[in-house]
């Protein structure tokens, strides 16, 4: 299928990471205030879970809202964890999976993304899958050997939800560091990935954003978004406050 046929979503996504209680996240909803209209991007913001309340009462419609993590358990003895039908209830769409903090900071594995994706598509839950290779991997020349080996895991239990899922490269080196990955670095990164979708699930990997993550600001937001299979981006932060936020959903390309 030819680039042209592709059809994916345009999205712009805010992870709040462990920031903004409840009373910062109903400031920042007040005062966001991107351009509306057809073509316009699907804004999706991932507060923390204590924050989550307060979002679902202040979002306007057009602003899709997630949690940063589940289980893949449905409900048991897990103290602190947060299960998709949990997360459901509460007024959650989607949920991010596998993020780099969670794989190198809590330890999460390949096994866990797959079992995590499945649980949420099992409760309704869209879960936006985060791959990337490290710094490390990216110099011994296995960047595309690790996104491609966390991408088929993750399929494992993405497998049959068609298109009821995100993919987001978030190449960990570019995390939080200021570095970002040049737009060419995104498109073809996220060409390999586009690829093996096809080989996995046909013409369904048309269908589905593959967004870009790390060190994404409104200055470079442009640039990125308009790079071959750069389908959106999904922001840690800039996506804090909520001009900055704002100026990178504006900068998003119309669909
Ligand atoms: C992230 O947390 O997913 C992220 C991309 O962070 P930052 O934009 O701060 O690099």
């Amino acid at each position: 299928m030819s680039a042209t046929t592709r059809v994916p979503r345009g999205v712009v996504a805010g992870n709040w990471k462990m920031h903004m209680g409840p009373d910062e996240t109903r400031a920042f909803l007040a005062a966001l205030s991107p351009r509306q209209g057809p073509g316009r991007p699907q804004v999706l913001l991932f507060p923390p879970a204590v924050s989550l309340a307060a979002a679902v009462a202040a979002a306007p419609s057009w602003v899709g809202l997630g949690v940063q993590n589940i289980h893949w358990e449905d409900k048991g003895a897990f103290t602190g964890e947060i299960s998709a039908p949990l997360a459901r209830a509460a007024g959650a769409t989607h949920a991010l999976i596998g993020h780099s903090e969670r794989r190198h900071v809590f330890g999460e594995k390949d096994a866990e993304v797959a079992r995590k994706s499945a649980a949420a598509l099992r409760h309704g839950l869209i879960p936006v899958v985060c791959v990337g290779e490290t710094l490390a991997e990216r110099r011994a020349g296995q960047a595309n050997p690790v996104i491609l080996r966390q991408l088929d895991a993750a399929l494992e239990g993405l497998t049959g939800s068609g298109v009821g899922f995100l993919i987001a490269y978030e190449p960990v080196w570019a995390i939080g560091t200021g570095e970002t990955a040049t737009p060419q670095d995104a498109a073809d990164a996220q060409g390999v990935l586009r690829g093996r979708l096809r080989e996995r699930i046909g013409g369904d990997a048309d269908r589905v954003s593959i967004l870009y993550g790390g060190s994404v600001k409104p200055d470079n937001a442009a640039e990125l978004m308009a790079a071959p299979n750069v389908d959106g981006v999904l922001v840690g932060g800039a996506s804090l406050e909520a001009l900055s936020f704002t100026r990178i959903v504006d900068a998003a390309p119309d669909r």
